[in-house]
């Protein structure tokens, strides 16, 4: 079993002389720091319910002198800090943990259960590390606050809720976030990376992260028995054939220059050999990058869906029925690239090669939503910081091991790396972009 708080070798990073200030802060916030960590670590809360964890948020913020207001899109927390002319500066953490039971071993892990509102009972965890988010924002806000002489502008810290479920951040701007408090030029955030060592930090020019849709279809057909398929219409063999289908929308009618993922997660129909059911149920996760391919992937599937049922002689009200909540998605993230550019130039300068250019990811992430549509004026950008112990790395790689990853009960970062990073970096970019004369 590894150890708890492996971070004390990841703390012994070189860092150029220009950021040791700042990096000497960091550590000396360390020690208060891991003590929220921990806190938050223990008592993880699904999406919508992030009270406790927005408590805790708020309450740091008032005591550095943010203004704080809350319950901002449900349980968001948006703390602004006035100090004199410049630009407009948006970070954000995002707060909700994971309908996932811990098995990560540590002394300190979460043993938080609920019963969710479909009534199943789950154990909570932060696995996809929330809780070093918040910590960071947490480590942010108090390293502004004590640099106030050394930027002007304004400082716009929000606690977003319900990432997991692609929600808070539409539920906050739908609540005024750029209405009723100042609106930003630029938006800063990082998410923890599961795929490489703790320290390092990734960025991504253009789209890093994908869109996001579930589409579920019903498809119906006639029952009967298993004995005399001439008497039905097999719910069974046209749900497999829309699912062979559907496969074309990405190899015959994508760009090969695009990307684009239709996968059939789930496949329910029937309960006995011998009776062919009236019913078959499907479940999708449909992923891209630009608006034009998703609409073009979501469009496909409708069509294929109906054209299959035709073809399998379907009468018109047995069509399969194709549900897609076409507003609730997550839409793809994108890095503003000039901006991204320039932001991880300066990272380099004071991280070095711990900063490297990753590749763009088919995971989702609602950070997006903070600058497209009617926000696309907004600058934006979201990095990685690498949370695997590097001991953990180097082994699982020397012996062909796939490491756990985000939403894994396993998934157990280097926590006071990420945290000290991810401090130290949101700093120093809000401080770059804010930096007086
Ligand atoms: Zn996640
Ligand atoms: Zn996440």
């Amino acid at each position: 079993m590894r150890s708890l708080w492996m971070g004390v070798a990841a703390l012994a990073f070189a860092a150029p002389v220009a950021a040791q200030d700042l990096g000497g802060e960091v550590q000396k916030q360390m020690p208060s720091l891991m003590t929220i960590y921990k806190d938050l670590h223990a008592n993880p809360e699904l999406s919508f319910m992030e009270v406790r964890s927005a408590g805790i948020l708020a309450a740091e913020a008032r005591k550095l002198g943010f203004t704080v207001t809350e319950k901002v899109g449900g349980t968001g927390v948006v703390a602004v800090m006035k100090n004199g002319p410049g630009p407009v500066v948006l970070i954000r953490a995002d707060m909700d943990g994971l309908p996932v039971t811990e098995q990560t071993g540590w002394p300190g892990a979460s043993k938080v259960r609920v019963t969710t509102k479909e009534g199943v009972e789950t154990g909570v965890m932060h696995a996809c590390g929330h809780d070093t988010h918040m910590t960071a924002w947490i480590g942010t806000a108090r390293l502004m606050a004590a640099n106030k002489d050394k930027w002007s502008g304004t400082l716009v810290m929000i606690g977003q809720p319900a990432e997991e479920r692609g929600a808070g951040a539409r539920m906050m701007l739908a609540d005024g976030l750029y209405t009723r408090f100042p609106k930003p030029e630029y938006a800063i955030a990082f998410h923890d990376a599961a795929g490489f060592p703790a320290g390092m930090i990734g960025y991504t020019p253009g789209y890093a992260l994908a869109n996001v849709d579930s589409v579920d279809i019903l498809v119906k057909g006639l029952g009967g028995h298993g004995a005399y398929p001439q008497a039905t219409k097999d719910p069974i063999v046209l749900a497999s054939r829309i699912v062979t289908s559907l496969q074309t929308l990405v190899s015959r009618e994508t760009s090969p220059l695009d990307s684009a993922v239709v996968t059939v997660g789930s496949f329910h129909a029937g309960a006995k050999h011998n009776i062919i059911p009236d019913e078959a149920k499907l479940q999708l996760t449909v992923r891209s990058y630009t608006d034009e391919v998703r609409t073009r992937l979501l469009d496909g599937i409708a069509r294929i869906a109906k054209g299959e049922a035709i073809a399998a002689g379907m009468p018109e009200d047995k069509m399969p029925v194709v549900s897609v909540e076409k507003d609730e998605y997550t839409p793809a993230t994108f890095n503003t690239p000039e901006f991204t550019g320039e932001m991880a130039a300066y990272l380099k300068t004071r991280f070095g090669e711990r900063v490297v250019q990753l590749p763009p990811v088919m995971g989702g992430e609602d950070f997006g939503r903070f600058s497209r549509d009617e926000n696309k004026d907004v600058k934006s950008l979201i990095i990685w910081v690498g949370g695997v112990p590097q001991a953990e790395f180097d082994a699982a790689k020397k012996e062909g091991r796939t490491l756990p990853s985000l939403h894994s009960p396993f998934w157990a970062p280097d926590a006071p790396a990420v945290i000290s990073t991810a401090t130290e970096a949101l700093t120093s970019m809000a401080m770059k972009l804010m930096a007086k004369g």
